[in-house]
């Protein structure tokens, strides 16, 4: 049996990709994409090691679901591999973009038997279109489109990428310095998903399952004389502000917190730490609006929130309204969607005391319906 580690590339920003979710985290049935693609590549062999690249904000993330290995992704595709090398010990390695998400099992089959000492194995295709060069067409029988994944021997790959030139893939790298590249037949259902009409092409893909997931979230600040007050957003006027940290709006720290707990993305603490001097003061609404790409990216659309403000004092109820429209704005959700409360404490307690506010949050978030733009 071959000794070869499987790389999975994940760590893209979907530039091109035009929707709020990275394409890795697509939800299949029930899972994202990258995890998706990994159960069905694990199927083809037995992995000495599997690896993951993955953009670092993700990765805590992806560990919820997988106890593979995940390693930081870099700047560029080759960066990215590059650090997956270099917690890769196997005498073969299978490098394949989550992008290509339906690469055939028959596929890696043939690239496995194909596997050679100092070499790459590619799948490519053949192109039937008409092609222009610079102006003139050419020789279409001469071209071939390469797909991934690729079978490289790792030690060589370990050597060609310590180089500064830049490869678009493995079998490049191989090429340029004279190395052996083989090629296999490739597959139309290898396509690589680009832009979001690409979605309508890949055959392996399932529509997600329709689940919610809920969040709780809860922050509690003490007054400060002399400080503005924000609260969800909105500048209340009153004597005291909050003592904090940052601006101290007491509303979106607890909004953050439950958009964080349903998608399991942690607290307020790990993403802002206050002991980071970056977060001295800093604009809750920023921060919110932070949390909300981060909760998009992963592949969720925030369907309801609902906030109880528990105060004696400022008086909220002529806020709430505003209340509601700034939250909606920050979330990019209509306000049909926001609840605000509000309620004292019956004198008792800090509250009571109007020593401080306290905010409970809810969220509620589903998976993005991509089967469905
Ligand atoms: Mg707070």
């Amino acid at each position: 049996m071959k000794s070869i580690s499987l790389i999975l590339l994940a760590a893209g920003d979907s530039r091109r990709f035009e929707l709020p979710v990275k394409k890795q985290w697509l939800y299949q049935y029930d899972k994202p994409l990258w995890l998706f693609v990994l159960e069905r590549m694990q199927k083809s062999y037995s992995f000495e090691n599997i690896i993951v690249v993955a953009n670092k904000d993700e990765i805590t993330l992806m560990k919820q679901f997988s106890n593979v290995t995940f390693v930081q992704g870099g700047a560029s595709r080759q960066e990215s591999l590059r650090n997956a090398l270099r917690v890769t010990y196997s005498d073969y390695v299978l490098v394949n973009d989550t992008a290509r998400a339906c690469v055939p099992l028959k596929l890696i089959d043939t690239l496995i038997q194909k596997a050679k000492p100092k070499s790459c194995i590619a799948p490519a295709l053949t192109i039937s279109d008409t092609c222009y060069y610079d102006g003139k067409p050419i020789d279409r029988e001469k071209l071939l489109r390469i797909q991934t994944p690729q079978l490289s021997c790792s030690a060589t790959l370990k050597e060609l990428l310590e180089s500064q030139e830049v490869f678009t893939d493995e079998s490049s790298a191989f090429f340029a310095a004279g190395k052996e590249v083989l090629f296999i037949e490739g597959s139309r259902e290898a396509k690589k998903l680009t832009y979001k009409d690409d979605l309508k092409l890949l055959p392996c893909l399932q529509a997600p399952i329709n689940q919610s997931r809920s969040g709780f979230g809860i922050d509690i600040h003490s007054f400060e004389v002399g400080k503005p007050m924000v609260l969800a957003g909105v500048p209340i006027e009153s004597p005291v502000g909050f003592k904090a940290h940052s601006d101290g709006d007491v509303a979106i720290h607890a909004l953050i917190d439950a958009l964080l707990g349903a998608s399991s993305l942690g607290d307020i603490g790990e993403l802002f730490p206050d002991s980071d001097p970056q977060y001295k003061d800093a604009n809750s609404k920023e921060l919110l609006q932070r949390v909300v790409t981060l909760v998009k990216n992963v592949g969720y659309t925030i369907e309801h929130c609902d906030l109880t403000i528990l105060a004696e004092m400022p008086k909220v109820a002529p806020y709430k309204e505003q209340m509601r429209k700034s939250l909606a704005q920050l979330l990019g959700i209509c306000s049909s969607k926001i609840n605000i409360k509000a309620t004292t404490s019956e004198k008792m307690g800090f509250v009571g005391r109007k020593e401080g506010v306290a905010v409970y949050a809810t969220a509620t978030l589903n998976y993005y319906r991509w089967d469905r733009i």
